[in-house]
């Protein structure tokens, strides 16, 4: 049995990097760079007031200021100031020839002859000088970063309108299980509604990617082996849940072999997930996922998510805080490591959540991460220091 950092280096290095395309500014958030980004402008272009005042010599500040022009932004000054002389200027607007500071207007008041009075004590320049954020020419984005509003902006400002980015990975979905029905159904006795497609696609979608579900297929080798060949030859990675475990009708494992899976491993030691298996066929990666939905949920996260982004070339960013237990975990001593949902109340006090069993979704409605419990241990106590791994 792997260990979770073994099992996902093997996911991240079987990653091969999708082809690049073309995208929209305004269609670009989230997707991952496939290309470092040039500035093409000096920025600021030209010497920028940063308040609204007078602009002027700084040696003149402490004399009367003869106010010669307004400036507002975008438009070029007409005067060169000369001693003694000011210009009212905008934010933003371009600073005049001869002048090497701007007084706040706050801190200015006009004389009975309209003069310009500095009151403050001392003057800062109030000045963004032209290329002192960007040079033109310098990168202002690498290559394989995640596109955030932030980086949108800077994208806009360089005029990168169609910035180059990798496809975002196609992921097929399979649900496996004779129980199972569509979440539209009540479900009929001893049977339960199929969550973990939805949860699956949803999932997939919150990693910046595409999702195509396949259905349910029944525990039988030839509606599992339909849905699989379809879902292989379509996408980039097929996730089926359910039908890995050791049960008479668990018969994922065999078919994706069949299929030409090479099965890189079958079990991790992770609770819960155990049985999670991943494989690599020719066109695409296949995860066979624990049919129970905190599993399955734990699983895409802590594994089919950084492997989605690798694809995109990215190495996903895995965020922690580190937080006081609110209440005592115990755990039965296992060979496993045991991922507990918290939820993390004021910030660094790390509530566990109560939680029955890998089936118990309904615990993960307030989880904001997880804390692990090594192997062996037999819980923690409360006060006790965590890191939580955060969704
Ligand atoms: P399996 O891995 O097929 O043995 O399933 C383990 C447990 O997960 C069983 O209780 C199943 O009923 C449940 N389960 C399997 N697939 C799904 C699904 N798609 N949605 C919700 N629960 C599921
Ligand atoms: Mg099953």
């Amino acid at each position: 049995m792997l260990s979770f950092s073994e099992a996902l280096q093997i996911v991240l290095g079987a990653a091969r990097p999708l082809d690049a395309e073309k995208v929209a500014l305004r269609e670009c958030l989230g997707r991952v760079l496939a290309e470092d980004v040039v500035s093409d402008i000096d920025m600021p272009p030209f010497d920028k007031s940063a308040m609204d005042g007078y602009a002027c010599r700084r040696a003149d500040i402490r004399n009367p200021l003869e106010s010669v022009e307004v400036i507002p932004a975008g438009i070029k000054p007409q005067r060169t100031l000369g001693k003694n002389q000011c210009a009212k200027i905008m934010t933003g607007a371009p600073v005049p020839e001869g002048a090497d500071c701007v007084l706040m207007v706050e801190q200015t008041r006009l004389d009975p002859g309209g003069r310009v009075l500095f009151l403050g004590k001392e003057a800062d320049h109030h000045i963004f000088f032209k290329g002192g954020d960007v040079r033109a020419g310098e990168v202002v984005l690498r290559r394989f970063g995640k596109i955030g509003p932030q980086h949108v902006a800077i994208l806009a400002t360089v005029g990168k309108v169609q910035p180059l980015v990798s496809r975002r990975p196609k992921v097929g979905v399979i649900a496996t299980g004779d129980e199972l029905v569509e979440p539209s159904q009540f479900p009929p006795p001893f049977s339960i509604r199929n969550s973990n497609s939805y949860q699956l696609c949803a999932q997939v979608r919150a990693a910046d990617s595409i999702p195509t579900y396949y259905g349910i297929a029944k525990d039988r080798d030839e509606e599992i082996d339909t849905r699989l060949k379809q879902a292989l030859k379509e996408n980039d990675v097929v996730l089926l849940s359910g039908g890995v475990s050791m049960g008479d009708f668990d018969l994922t494992p065999e078919i994706m072999k069949r299929n030409g899976i090479d099965i890189r491993f079958d079990s991790i030691a992770i609770k819960p997930g155990k049985p999670t298996h991943f494989g690599v066929a020719e066109g695409a990666c296949c995860f066979g996922l624990p049919g129970n939905p905190v599993s399955a949920f734990l699983q895409f996260e802590i594994l089919v998510k950084p492997f989605l982004y690798k694809l995109m070339g990215h190495d996903l960013r895995i965020l922690h805080t580190t937080a006081v237990l609110e209440q005592d975990v115990s755990v039965r001593p296992s060979d496993r490591e045991s991922w507990i949902p918290v939820s993390l109340v004021s910030g660094n006090r790390a509530m566990p959540l109560t939680y029955h069993g890998s089936a118990h979704i309904n615990a993960m409605a307030e989880a904001d991460g997880f804390i692990v419990i090594p192997v062996g241990s037999t819980g923690l106590s409360r006060g006790t220091t965590v890191r939580v791994r955060h969704l």
